[in-house]
């Protein structure tokens, strides 16, 4: 069996409004290594946001980062270009997680069937979030440049792939077997630790004992609560640790780093507001 390494590739921060105040949300990819057969393979895990003077422009959210430049940067600081990612593994196509595709034109992009029909025809709270740019990019490539998966899937030993609708209708969890243990790239299936481990005071601030032997489940859903709480269940039952996609806390690199809750609240949600003049960058 392969032993996969997982490096995290910070892209970017969006301010996003959050009890009155604004809250820093950073923005991952994670970049997979490994061998199969003799082969050095290089994964991408989602494809990142767009630049935010875009996303400014759009959603009427502020940040730092993203596009090609930090994610060519990011991937350069591994020593690698664009045109070494063989894969990219999308777990859903909102703009944070899905764009930049075109920088890869020769590696497969492997996304829910499901999940492209969301991009296109979106629930109707979800409009905002499933960008043209996106489409574009995911149906412009040649058919052998694109896998569309109809459920859980074993996509490379090692590298398991978790169908669980819930955030979108065609979210999709990788599960990454390294030298420590499972890893599960959970996304916004549960972005902070705190859905994941919400009794639990180091991942939470707000530790409620109500939800104990269960999960917080977030807003911003295709799905209803009980489906969302069956896929954290079924994505916890199938891993050893989880990395939600915007908590800062997150290991950078696995599994030299190996921890299922981070034991400091520094970097949940009440990590300090932007400065004025970062705001406004
Ligand atoms: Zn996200």
């Amino acid at each position: 069996m392969t032993q996969w390494t997982i490096t995290t590739l910070r892209i970017g921060e969006l301010y996003l409004p959050h009890g009155g105040g604004i809250m820093r949300d950073p923005v991952h990819v994670w970049l997979v290594r490994g061998e199969v057969d003799g082969r050095q393979r290089n994964l991408l895990v989602d494809s990142g946001m767009s630049d935010i003077p875009v996303i400014r422009q759009r959603l009427k959210v502020g940040g730092v980062g993203g596009g090609h430049t930090a994610l060519i940067a990011g991937l350069a600081a591994e020593g690698l270009t664009p045109d070494d990612i063989d894969t990219v593994i999308i777990t859903h196509l909102h703009f944070d997680h899905g764009e930049n595709l075109d920088l890869f034109p020769k590696a497969l992009v492997v996304v829910q069937r499901q999940e492209l029909f969301a991009l296109i025809d979106p629930v109707p709270t979800q409009r905002p979030y499933y960008w043209k740019s996106t489409a574009l990019h995911l149906v412009g490539r040649k058919p052998s440049e694109l896998r569309l998966l109809d459920g859980d899937h074993d996509y490379l030993p090692g590298i398991r792939i978790l169908s669980v609708p819930s955030h979108t209708e065609g979210m999709q969890v990788p599960i990454v077997t390294t030298a420590k243990g499972r890893v599960a790239l959970v996304s916004d299936l549960g972005d902070h630790y705190r859905y994941w481990f919400p009794t639990d005071p180091r991942a939470t601030p707000n530790p409620q004992r109500s939800l104990t032997g269960s999960f917080l489940t977030g807003n911003i859903r295709s799905e209803s609560e009980r489906d969302w709480q069956r896929a954290m269940h079924r994505v916890m039952d199938s891993t050893d640790i989880v990395i939600p996609a915007h908590d800062w806390r997150i290991p950078m690199r696995v599994p030299e780093q190996w921890f299922a809750i981070p034991d400091s609240m520094d970097g949940d949600i009440s990590h300090q507001p932007p400065e004025p003049e970062a705001a406004s960058a």
